[in-house]
């Protein structure tokens, strides 16, 4: 199996190739040629498997220029039980919601309490061999920018990866609290991270530039080092999250809850796109699903699209209590759109180009009418969100962060609107622990204490939900990055870290 460019059909490279680039030179995202397809009795086997051997069975067929062994180790190395508090790094909690039991699926168990740990765990695994097989012997100098889920998730896949260095780059003031404690007291000896005067589009925007500077790139290349991505445009990050949408069906069926083949609806709180366009593979492949339900924050140009078929990013950009989904580009969404169109290369780049040169696009009337078919878009202010919490957790005694409150109380409006009852799946992308603050406020009317840890402590107290280990252990830790700098210094950082000159 090959890979494509969304925006180049003639652009035609090997999987190792797709993920050690990253992205197409052209600006397209590498997708699989054709999708390999799984029956009902596929499914049955595979629901046999423990979560790794299911991995291990999906990646293989993604990954034909990987030896059976390579994937072992991969799928070994990231989903070790220890990292990820058992197992079954994805378990299901059933609960009801509008009176019907639906299954919350967790997927924060790993070692940065978000779900970012299902793929980037093994994206280290993935792309240090792709670049093996490809760029042989160079070293990888993976540049991030984050709003604080993404960084701190790629800190802890590279620490002390050999044949890689990981710079982090986040907006003083654009993270949590606990967020920024995560990033500036990261362990391992080829790890950097540093804050930038500016917001997350500055951050954004100063990577990118280093990334295509001549000047730093060649420098890189005299020293034998190249730079790679961890974004989640890189296959290497998506394929991993379509494991996780199996085990999820294999686990209702195993449970009772459903007959195996009856069809699932998916629920995702959405921000690029990536979460809930693995579940849209997975229903390529054969796992029976009805509706992609995509749930967004007051930012919600996905709810406008799906609905109008119109994209437009030319609105106001909300910073919300559920800041993973602040965001007004949507990239995976690029692949969707080549896989609606059965892969018109001209097509996608004609709407990505309207997108960069006017902010906009508008998909063709087949197109819109497929989207309606295949999805439900809604969204949710903060206020909402935090009821929604409250409502939980009121009903329930089941805490749940404020990503996962934005897709249950899309779920509700879309079962109010639809009455469907088709069983249903969400999933639940962040600890509450995460995002203490916010969510202490939704479940306590008391005035809350100051300090991050205290929070964190309180949050305890008054559901008492468990505190994620690694959170913490934060507490105790020193902190070893503290610059502050101007965007414009930004390749002179690099550079001084990487002790080139
Ligand atoms: C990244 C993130 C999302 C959005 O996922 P996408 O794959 O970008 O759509 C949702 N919730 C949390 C907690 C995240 O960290």
């Amino acid at each position: 199996m090959n890979y494509n460019s969304t925006r180049n059909n003639t652009t035609v490279v090997s999987a190792s190739q797709a993920i050690a680039q990253g992205i197409s030179k052209e600006g397209g995202l590498f997708v699989p040629q054709s999708l390999p397809t799984y029956s009902l009795d596929d499914i049955s086997v595979l629901s046999k498997l423990d979560y790794k051997n299911k991995a291990k069975k999906i990646l293989a067929d993604f990954l034909p220029d990987f030896t059976e062994e390579e994937i072992s180790e991969s799928v070994e190395g990231a989903y070790k039980s220890e990292k990820f508090g058992g197992e079954n790094p994805a378990p299901i909690s059933y609960q009801k919601i509008n009176g019907k039991e639906t299954a919350i699926l967790e997927l924060w168990h790993g070692p940065t309490s978000a779900f970012k740990d299902m793929a980037l765990q093994i994206l280290p695994y993935l792309l240090t061999k792709s670049l093996k097989k490809t760029q042989d012997g160079k070293e990888a100098v993976i540049l991030v920018a984050t709003s604080g889920d993404t960084g701190k998730a790629a800190l802890e896949g590279f620490k002390d990866v050999n044949g890689t260095k990981i710079i982090v780059f986040y907006p003083v003031n654009g993270v949590s609290p606990m967020q920024k404690r995560q990033m500036v007291t990261q362990k391992g000896s080829n790890v950097s991270v540093c804050a930038i005067k500016g917001n997350f589009d500055d951050a954004q925007t100063g990577v990118k530039k280093i990334f295509t500077d001549t000047e730093t790139v060649s420098k890189l290349t005299d020293n034998n080092m190249l730079f790679s991505s961890a974004n989640s445009i890189n296959w290497g990050r998506l394929l991993p999250q379509i494991v996780y949408y199996f085990s999820a069906y294999c686990d209702m069926v195993s449970d009772g809850k459903i007959k195996l083949g009856e069809k699932i609806n998916v629920v995702v709180p959405t921000g690029n796109f990536g979460n809930i366009l693995a579940s849209y593979y997975a229903m390529k492949m054969g796992l029976p699903i009805n509706k992609f339900i995509c749930a967004s924050n007051s930012n919600n140009v996905l709810t406008d699209f799906i609905k109008t078929g119109v994209y437009n990013k030319n609105r106001n950009f909300f910073t919300t209590i559920s800041p993973s989904m602040d965001i007004l580009v949507s990239s995976n969404l690029e692949r969707l759109l080549y896989d609606i169109t059965n892969g018109n290369d001209v097509k996608v780049a004609e709407y990505m180009n309207s997108l960069k040169d006017n902010g906009t696009y508008e998909v063709d009337e087949d197109i819109k009418n497929r989207l309606k078919d295949l999805f439900y878009g809604g969204s949710c202010d903060d206020k909402t969100t935090q009821t929604t919490i409250k409502k939980l957790f009121r009903d329930n005694k089941y805490l749940c962060d404020t990503h996962t409150a934005v897709a249950v109380n899309v779920y509700e409006k879309y079962v109010s609107e639809t009455n469907d009852t088709t069983p249903t799946v969400i999933a639940s992308t962040a600890s509450p622990y995460k995002f203490a603050k916010s969510v202490l406020e939704a479940v306590t009317a008391d005035s809350l204490p100051n300090d991050e840890f205290e929070m964190v402590n309180y949050l305890n107290e008054v559901t008492g939900a468990d505190i994620p280990a690694p959170l913490a252990a934060l507490k105790d830790l020193q902190t070893r990055f503290s610059n502050t700098i101007e965007v414009t210094d930004m390749p002179k950082f690099v550079l001084d870290t990487l002790g080139v000159k």
